[in-house]
């Protein structure tokens, strides 16, 4: 009787949920966080826990079931309210059988089934994604791409390395292997920059926050001049923008060459994939019209001539939010395919 007076429909738009409450977690190398999000999506309340990156899986499973309880309560619910909690996890992960292949930021999670782990915590029926994955899905369910028409999206956050997710058809694209979606580690220059997948020339090698700051402190060291040389080591990627803002000759060069490998990442991403939008997300799109620009004169620049592109390439509006929200969203999809069995 109370589960049925708990469901109700939202037609606002065809991406329709069922009027559920789920609790998505984004689990990083430092702190969880958990959101209490509703069935469209909104964010009720937000609380971030640190993590013991030594006491082993299952203690940090503990603090995200943890996490969850406070981000229930103080949305004014009980576990027993939530439909089903989504995870959101740095690394690989096999979605099918809901393990962490590896974790390099925690010890002991590689090959941990944090999806049956969690559920046993906390007495909810779980789904396990990867945090880039879960990110794009935030995006594409409430925010930059939640128009209805849009269904096919894929997003890159440019952080230490340029995480990626894949929306193809209104689902996460896992491929058959679970090494799907890793448009960091697309070859943009043979021979190029080491990266530390053990390829070269990988697009994060140019374009990622931490190894553009990387390519500058190296040109520094190197004696480079530059207005960056006074600023205290090492340089920052935002201090990087703000020298190319100024015209500074060597970050604008940095800059100019992160924004080409990633016009050009979004014409592979077009020949291939041919979404709607291509957004991006991470500290270094708040650099604005001043990246976004320059990736777009990439784009047409390096794109053919066939037909015309009409791909929408801008930033994510989600900011922080994305990894709980589309942790949640994840759950959401989970129960509405079947994957997991409907909670309250
Ligand atoms: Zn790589």
């Amino acid at each position: 009787m109370l589960a049925i007076a708990a469901v109700a429909w939202s037609f606002s738009s065809s991406k329709v949920h069922v009027m559920r409450r789920y609790i998505g977690l984004d689990l990083g190398g430092t702190n969880v966080k958990a959101g209490a999000v509703d069935g469209d999506g909104t964010l009720i309340h937000k609380v971030s826990r640190p993590t013991t990156r030594d006491r082993g899986a299952d203690a940090v499973t503990a603090e995200m079931a943890e996490a969850a309880r406070q981000a229930a309560q103080a949305a004014g619910w009980s576990m027993d309210d939530v439909s089903a909690i989504g995870i959101g996890a740095p690394g690989p992960i096999d979605f099918d059988n809901g393990v962490i292949v590896a974790m390099p930021n925690l010890d002991g999670f590689d090959h941990y089934p944090l999806r049956d782990k969690l559920a046993q915590a906390t007495g909810r029926p779980c789904e396990l994604e990867n945090d880039a994955n879960a990110a794009a899905y935030a995006e594409f369910w409430v925010g930059a791409a939640r128009d209805p028409k849009v269904r096919h999206v894929v997003m890159l956050t440019l952080g230490t390395g340029v995480g990626t997710g894949i929306i193809m058809d209104g689902h996460i694209f896992h491929g058959a292997f679970g090494n799907g979606a890793e448009g960091g580690h697309m070859i943009v220059q043979p021979h190029g920059r080491p990266c530390g997948c053990g390829q070269r020339g990988c697009l994060e090698t140019y374009a990622s926050a931490s190894h553009v700051a990387r390519i500058v402190n190296d040109a520094l060291d190197a004696g480079e001049a530059s207005s960056l040389s006074r600023v205290e080591r090492p340089v920052e990627s935002r201090q990087i923008f703000a020298a190319a803002a100024q015209g500074d000759t060597l970050a604008l060069r940095v800059v100019d060459q992160a924004a080409d490998y990633l016009g050009v990442a979004c014409v592979s991403i077009c020949r291939l994939l041919d979404p709607q939008m291509i957004l991006f997300a991470g500290g270094m799109t708040l650099a604005g019209d001043f990246l976004f620009d320059r990736i777009r004169v990439a784009f047409d620049r390096h794109r053919w001539n066939v037909a015309e592109d009409r791909v929408r390439i801008g930033p994510a509006t989600l900011g922080n939010d994305a990894g709980v929200i589309g942790a949640a969203g994840v759950a959401w999809d989970a129960l509405q395919r079947g994957r997991i069995a409907g909670g309250s």
